[in-house]
């Protein structure tokens, strides 16, 4: 076994109603001002009632920054840092999905004296040290952000980069399946799927791969290919939203140690040039990579195949039994209804070239990828998800 080293964050708070936690977990934290970076969208539902009602009765003072976008630009992070400043908070609440998550993590890290600069810190390991305390609570299942040290911003009009530094690592996350239940069906299936890839692209990494990150990618996929249809078609059910949460914060922890690779190389383009959601976007090309990537990954899918126990056939080569995964897979997408090509999107034809473009400057995901692709192959692969 090669030596490796496996991170992840330090208190997991897991369950219904566990949101009566955060006060405890504040103070514990030394802590007295939060402040909660979030979107319009968590507001509009509702979602932000029982967390500030939370806070509040605890006789906390909280501030709301509520402004984050998808995909969140860079603009957007720094307002929000200026708002925590001017608020006085000692500690940011990340709620939301992955974009609020990602922006909370950064509003974090530089929203104290001194702090570096935003354009000094994209890439691996450059942010010098940790800011204040954070504590997310994800609202789907999701990117996994809320046990993740990375966070996605925009930069520029449209590139997708990423900031990776221990020191985004939250302090507590806080994981409560009763604020996902009000999920559309095509959030749930679209962020269930992104998961899925998480679990998936985490056990074929090339970098970072670990006994501890295939045992969590494993359970992941267990637990989000036997609930998401649950989760779609009857979105009240707890049982099946807790077993989605888990299995999305358990890929989080795999593919925080054992990063992702071309699904996601390919699927960032579609959000930084056309703003489709993140899942949607990684469902939309899972199957066309894994296709590409079979020649390399057989070995890796076909020991996932067996891991969910899907039904053999008649052909026992690995190639085989990889393509029941993607088969398996595509099948589970068409059953949620996810968009399933990207004409049905509104893309045209003759953008798989700036798309194959822009993925190619994904570098550091490319890297995990277990196979390598290049220009021409990235524009087969959108051809082929055309
Ligand atoms: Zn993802």
């Amino acid at each position: 076994m090669k030596n490796f080293i496996f991170q992840t964050v330090p208190v997991l708070h897991f369950g219904e109603g566990c949101l009566a936690e955060l006060p405890g977990q504040i103070a514990a934290l030394r802590a007295s001002r939060p402040m909660i970076v979030t979107d319009k969208g968590i507001v509009n539902a509702g979602l932000i009632v029982p967390v500030e009602k939370t806070l509040s009765e605890a006789g906390f003072d909280v501030a709301i920054f509520d402004s984050v976008i998808a995909d969140p630009p860079e603009a957007i992070v720094l307002q929000a840092i200026a708002a925590a400043k001017a608020a006085g908070a000692d500690i940011v609440i990340g709620l939301g999905g992955g974009s609020s998550l990602d922006t909370a993590k950064v509003v974090a890290a530089l929203a104290v004296d001194g702090a570096q600069p935003l354009a000094d810190i994209y890439g691996i390991g450059l942010l010098e040290r940790k800011g204040l305390p954070t504590i997310l609570i994800p609202t789907t299942s999701g990117t996994g952000s809320e046990v993740t040290a990375i966070s996605i911003l925009t930069t520029g009009e449209t590139t997708k980069a990423g900031i990776i530094s221990p020191h985004l690592v939250a302090d507590v996350a806080l994981l409560d399946p009763a604020l996902t239940l009000g999920l559309p069906a095509n959030v749930t299936a679209a962020t269930g799927i992104d998961a899925m890839v998480h679990a998936i692209e985490s056990y074929t990494s090339r970098n970072g791969k670990n006994p501890v990150s295939d045992m969590l990618a494993i359970e992941a996929l267990k637990l989000l290919t036997s609930h998401i249809e649950t989760a779609c078609s009857d979105g009240s059910n707890m049982v099946a939203r807790e077993a989605m949460l888990r299995g999305s914060m358990l890929a989080g922890q795999a593919f925080a140690n054992s990063p992702v690779g071309a699904i996601h190389a390919l699927a960032y383009p579609l959000g930084g040039i056309y703003h489709i959601p993140h899942g949607l976007s990684n469902a939309l090309v899972m199957p066309y990579v894994m296709q590409f990537n079979l020649e390399a990954a057989a070995p890796l899918y076909a020991e996932l195949a067996d891991a969910l126990d899907l039904p053999r056939g008649s052909e026992n080569s690995s190639e085989a039994r990889a393509q029941q995964l993607i088969d398996f897979l595509e099948g589970l997408a068409v059953k949620v209804k996810a968009p399933r090509k990207l004409r049905e999107i509104g893309i045209a034809k003759d953008a798989t070239i700036e798309l194959a473009e822009a993925a190619m400057l994904q570098t550091r995901l490319l890297d995990n990828n277990p196979r390598e692709v290049t220009l021409a192959d990235a524009q087969r692969i959108y051809d082929a998800a055309w």
